[in-house]
């Protein structure tokens, strides 16, 4: 097994990433053909995959952030929805696709999925993570579109952090518990 920094041990290496989005790109721009998206990067984990799969898509596009600003326990309906630096009433009528890290138990992207619907009026919301964690779901919420199925792990690099460190990774590791 190769050995990353602070003890990580690697699960998709840097080429696999950019391969992988590459495809996700295509398939999404022949699902949008003709059609304008509002690409919405949920940070801070998305940073990553959200530019690197925006510089593949090529129909007309603007991209909005946002943050959930807490969680609470279970992080259900206690999340609250911050936007940055733009204008989310800019999606009513809008083809929008919510870009993610990962899903895991679903209820985040469940929120974000209600919240977007009974906040605004989008044309269509689809939902992209880079990573999907199956065994661990307790929403029946499935991703329109992921990059990897991955096994019940902690990772980390790529935008996913560990207590804030190691977003910066181009690869995703994860430690060996
Ligand atoms: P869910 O609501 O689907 O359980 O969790 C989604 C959020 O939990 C992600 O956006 C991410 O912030 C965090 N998360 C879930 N699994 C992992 C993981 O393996 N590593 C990291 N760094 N964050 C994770």
């Amino acid at each position: 097994m190769i050995t990353a920094v602070n003890d990580l041990k690697i699960l998709l290496t840097d080429e696999q990433i950019q391969t992988r989005i590459k495809s996700l790109a295509d398939e999404i721009n022949n699902d949008y053909k003709g059609e304008e998206i509002v690409l919405i990067c949920v940070l801070k984990g998305a940073v990553m995959f959200a530019v690197d799969l925006s510089k593949h898509l090529n129909m007309p596009l603007k991209m909005e952030f946002i943050k959930l600003s807490s969680y609470g326990n279970g992080m259900t309906s206690s999340g609250k929805v911050q936007s940055f630096g733009a204008h989310l009433e800019e999606i009513n009528g809008k083809n929008v696709l919510i870009v993610e890290d990962i899903i895991d138990t679903g209820l985040t992207a469940e929120f974000l999925i209600n919240y977007i619907k009974e906040t605004y009026n989008p044309k269509t919301l689809k939902f992209c993570s880079l990573l999907n964690k199956k065994e661990t779901r307790k929403s029946s919420v499935e991703p329109d579109y992921y990059g990897f199925e991955i096994g019940n792990k902690f990772v980390v690099g790529y935008g996913l952090d560990d207590e804030g460190y190691n977003r910066n990774l181009n690869y995703i590791g994860y430690k060996e518990i």
